[in-house]
């Protein structure tokens, strides 16, 4: 965005996108060129200035029939060569061979200055119709997990989380089939590359290494130019991507979003959330709930993801092994998870607890939290909130904190350690609790939030989308006149269900 008092930038109408297409320059067998598939009579849902900023596009555009026609694949942007990517990957813990984009078309990249490296954001179509790589599916996306995408790639970058970015969603009164009749919708995406775990899976398992050396070359050069000097760059860039992954895990289980569907395929090779589909945040805490109606055995749990994390970066690794040359390297590159992950959940949880300072036995204390809150499966967004409002001194007022607990003599328990853990570095309640509701959101896009948004969606009403939006961009600030956005599930959300179809 325009940063005050410098000059004015020159906001671009949407022809004046000026696409690059380094992606397309790869060889052939990495992608399919083709054009979208048209949409049906399209009409705007939702667009985001904050995601339009990013590629200085004026959201007065989002008005025009321009907008709706190139962002529903009606419409070529000037210098767009738009294609399928091809790649693969293990699902559900089981190699799945050619996968690919199915249902997403790539429109080349914009330029992006404020991003940093490389300074660009490619621009991706999902559900634009069918690609060589659909199989059984029909290439189309549905307003419902479009919507979805939209609010919570939104909502977790306004959380500091990494994330692909959505500008905006079109939609249609056409009709897709899932489990029953739903209408079709084109989600806009952003993120520097859309390169995945099983992209380089792909080659690996298709034993071609010229293409495997390729990808890797261009990923490193476009993503993570300060590796090319290293002694061995695809050791460095595996490292690298390892000690990524394990930090998005991190900030996941600290802030209890739980992917649904942790498929190398939808792994970022930037270390990004990426592909948003039976997703959930963490509200009655249970470390072992399935947001993914779908996964029955649990694979991808809320507490299974850092250990998912991991394998995944070992099957990148295993893809990566011709390149790096020795075992043993790529051992070295992906042994730092762990600590890497460790060390940086610690720092999470500190800051959440508000503690300054580190102490041996702050670990006992986090555990004793989490047993505590997993007895009551007390919300996990509001305990830490209402956490950052605890009186040292006062435990008469703690009603609001405790109420979130069936089991309250375990709450009682636990906050004597807490307030003690305080009291030993001298903790001031005024400081503490900035800085807590700094890092402890008080606005998650919890199902039921999204739930209302779609059905309203779905009788052509999107305003509660734009509302949503707007508080979501903001998850840290009281924001008292949304304080029902922040509210316990109703009862009738306890019966939805978020499925791998979308
Ligand atoms: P996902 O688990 O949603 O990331 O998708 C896994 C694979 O299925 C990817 O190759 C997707 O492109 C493909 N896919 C998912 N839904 C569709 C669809 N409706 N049409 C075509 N391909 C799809
Ligand atoms: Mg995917």
């Amino acid at each position: 965005m325009n940063a005050p008092g410098l000059p004015p930038q020159l906001l671009h109408r949407i022809d004046d996108l000026s696409l690059g297409n380094s992606f397309a320059e790869l060889p052939p067998a990495f992608y399919t060129r083709l054009m979208p598939t048209p949409l049906p009579a399209p009409y705007l849902v939702c667009a985001g200035a904050s995601a339009a900023a990013l590629i200085d596009l004026d959201p007065a555009e989002f008005a025009t029939d321009d907008f709706v026609e190139t962002f529903s694949g009606n419409r070529t942007l000037p210098d767009s060569i738009p294609l399928a990517a091809v790649y693969s990957g293990h699902q559900f813990g089981v190699w799945a061979g050619q996968l690919g984009d199915g249902r997403a078309i790539l429109l080349g990249e914009a330029p992006a200055p404020g991003t940093g490296h490389p300074g660009v954001l490619e621009l991706q179509l999902k559900g634009a119709g069918l690609t060589p790589y659909s199989r059984m599916g029909d290439g189309r996306a549905v307003l419902r997990s479009s919507i979805r995408e939209f609010l919570c790639s939104e909502a977790m970058a306004a959380l500091g989380i990494p994330t692909s970015r959505a500008l905006c969603v079109t939609g249609s009164d056409q009709l897709v089939m899932r489990e029953t009749p739903e209408t079709a919708a084109v989600a806009t995406r952003m993120a520097p590359t859309f390169v995945r775990f099983g992209s380089f899976e792909h080659w690996f398992y298709n034993d071609k290494k010229a293409e495997l050396k390729i990808l890797a070359d261009y990923v490193i050069d476009r993503c993570y130019p300060e590796l090319r000097d290293t002694a061995n760059p695809y050791q460095a860039l595996l490292a690298e991507v390892t000690r990524r992954t394990a930090h998005l895990m991190a900030q996941w289980q600290a802030i209890g979003f739980m992917h649904g569907v942790m498929n190398t395929d939808n792994m970022s090779i930037l270390g990004l959330t990426l592909d948003y589909g039976p997703f959930g945040f963490m509200e009655a805490f249970d470390a072992n709930h399935i947001c993914n109606h779908t996964d029955r055995q649990g694979r991808y749990a809320y507490s299974m993801q850092p250990q998912i994390g991991h394998w995944n970066c070992y099957a990148l690794g295993q893809a990566m092994l011709p390149l790096i040359g020795e075992v043993d390297d790529t051992q070295a590159a992906l042994q730092n998870y762990q600590s890497e992950y460790a060390a940086r959940l610690d720092d999470l949880l500190h800051a959440k607890l508000g503690l300054q300072s580190k102490l041996p036995e702050d670990g006992k204390l986090f555990d004793a939290m989490f047993a505590a809150m997993q007895g009551s499966h007390a919300d996990f967004t509001l305990f830490f909130r209402r956490l950052g409002d605890l009186q040292a001194d006062r435990p008469e007022t703690d009603a609001p904190l405790r109420d979130l607990f069936i089991d309250r003599a375990a709450f009682d328990a636990w906050a004597v350690q807490y307030r003690t853990r305080l009291k030993q570095e001298n903790s001031l309640d005024s400081r503490r609790s900035i800085a807590m509701h700094a890092v402890n959101p008080k606005y998650v896009l919890r199902n039921y939030l999204a739930q209302t948004a779609i059905e309203k969606a779905q009788r052509k009403d999107f305003s509660e989308i734009g509302k949503l939006l707007g508080i979501l961009e903001k998850p840290f600030d009281e924001q008292p006149e949304n304080a029902q956005y922040a509210a316990l599930p109703p009862d009738w959300a306890s019966h939805l269900e978020v499925s791998c179809s979308s």
